[in-house]
């Protein structure tokens, strides 16, 4: 993985820092069981927020940094994540600001953030998750755990107090229920260290809240999906500019990623994956017109100087007698297959009601060949090919 980007005017305002922690290889201390530290009665306690970049997690953090607690951020990469990718390649997302919302969210804070790359550990978690997938393939009770038990070792390593979340009682079926709050804190280790901000008044008071470190009268009560009540507190903060919440922070939400995932795993024969693999999974057009072999198809410039970036890894086609669509191809190709999708290419292309299209079709050494064929009409296109 290489290193992440942070926004220039982080760099510029100089108000936190960021930091990276490749594949977290520092992260392995459990807690609670970590050495107890003394305190005197006025040393300032220390909280480590789970950053998601979206407007809970802001205002979780932003509630307890207004009762004198010392927050530094922490967000993990699963390879899965929304942020910094597609919003950034396709090209009618250009008007909008590429930012990383993680980052921008600890610079409006004011506060450090850690951003942790799990992507190997947490293919555990996507491909064998013990309490079940949400629904698509979201596993986000055992990726809860998971995160807070990242965070829980990561409190214990670096003295640390205690770990907010942006989590509402009500607000997701699957994770955030009132039944599962216990045993996400049960299950990552961090016990009554862990506190939600925006719902602690409706569970058990926290280690926090028992010592006197935050004031319980202070938080707040949230149950349910309105968002009103946190659109209020934004504007009770000054803050209006956020990410909208878009059914979850991860593409695993996503009802056409999850197929295309099922797919990608399906042709496989197992469930596994590497980190090219999942994001090519959220670029692109995906069309399998024979269980051996998928085409994926750039639905714009951005896209297929994306995808242009795997030439080397996949066979590859594009159109030389016509502009159009940069085209991957995974599996495995014989002749005719190779007939079938240079006319789905010229299909994508501006010759598509043209007699004949020429289609360069190169292998990943480099060996290029051409195909002049007839493009296919969409009626010879089955919708089920489309993933
Ligand atoms: S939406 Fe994705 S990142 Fe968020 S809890 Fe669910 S699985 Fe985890």
């Amino acid at each position: 993985m290489g290193p992440f980007l942070f926004a220039g005017s982080l760099a510029r305002r100089r108000r936190h820092r960021a930091v990276c922690s490749c594949r977290g290889f520092a992260l392995v201390l459990p807690l609670p069981l970590r050495r107890p530290k003394a305190y005197s009665m006025t040393e300032q306690r220390k909280a480590v927020a789970l950053i998601s970049g979206g407007l809970d997690s802001m205002l979780a953090a932003r509630l307890i940094l207004e009762q004198g607690i010392h927050v530094e951020g922490i967000n993990f990469f699963t390879g899965f994540c929304v942020e910094g990718h597609t919003h950034a390649i396709r090209n009618h997302h250009r008007q909008k600001p590429k930012r990383n919302n993680a980052l921008w969210v600890a610079e409006e804070l004011g506060i450090k953030l850690h951003i942790i790359d799990v992507i190997e550990e947490y293919k555990d978690i996507v491909i064998s998750p013990k309490h079940g997938y949400g629904a698509n393939l979201n596993p986000c009770l055992d990726c809860k755990a998971f995160m807070v038990g990242k965070a829980s070792a990561w409190m214990g390593q670096n003295d640390f107090d205690f770990i907010i979340t942006g989590e509402v009682i009500g607000q997701r079926p699957k994770s955030q229920r009132r039944d599962t709050m216990p045993l996400v804190a049960r299950e990552s280790g961090a016990f009554d260290r862990l506190l939600r901000p925006l719902c602690a008044k409706l569970l058990p008071p926290t280690l926090p809240e028992r010592e006197g470190w935050v004031q319980r009268e202070k938080l707040l009560g949230l149950n349910g999906r309105n968002r009103k009540p946190q659109i209020r507190l934004a504007a009770r903060f000054g803050i209006d500019d956020y990410a909208q919440p878009a059914g979850g922070c991860c593409f695993l939400t996503d009802r056409s990623y999850a197929n295309k995932l099922s797919d990608f795993w399906q042709a496989r024969g197992d469930k596994s994956y590497e980190l090219d693999d999942i994001m090519l999974l959220k670029v692109g057009r995906h069309l399998r017109p024979r269980a051996h072999f998928k085409l994926i198809v750039g639905r714009d410039e951005g896209e297929n100087n994306f995808l242009s970036g795997y030439r080397r890894q996949y066979p590859h086609l594009y159109p030389t007698s016509h502009k159009g669509a940069l085209v991957l191809l995974t599996g495995k190709a014989n002749s005719d297959d190779l007939q079938l999708a240079a006319r789905l290419t010229a299909r994508f292309s501006q010759g598509r009601d043209a007699a004949r299209v020429s289609i360069a079709v190169c292998d990943a050494d480099g060996h290029q060949q051409t195909l002049t064929v007839r493009p296919l009409t969409p009626n010879e296109i089955p919708p089920h090919w489309y993933l």
